[in-house]
């Protein structure tokens, strides 16, 4: 005869366990994610990706220039102009 039983899965990778303490252990183990950001003197945060070239989208010197730079597009565009001329 068909009976019941109750199955616990863990929330991150799915697998299924017969106790809420296995599947707990399971969620414990897996690592956490790790993200690097550029947060800017106003705190913008840019994702820095890490396969991406340095100086590229999404390149770690991209993303700490851009996290200092405003959103604006006026203030954005006084502020490369302003680097421009430092950098010449
Ligand atoms: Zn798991």
């Amino acid at each position: 005869m068909a009976h019941i039983e109750t199955w616990y899965r863990c929330p991150v990778c799915n697998r299924p366990y017969s106790s809420l303490r296995e599947a707990t252990r399971c969620k414990n183990l897996h690592p956490a994610k790790m993200e690097r950001w550029a947060v800017g003197g106003d705190g913008k945060a840019v994702r820095i990706f890490d396969n991406c070239a340095p100086d590229g989208i999404g390149g770690i010197n991209w993303a700490l220039r851009e996290a200092d730079l405003s959103d604006d597009v006026k203030e954005r565009k006084r502020q490369l102009k302003e680097i421009g001329r430092k950098e010449v």
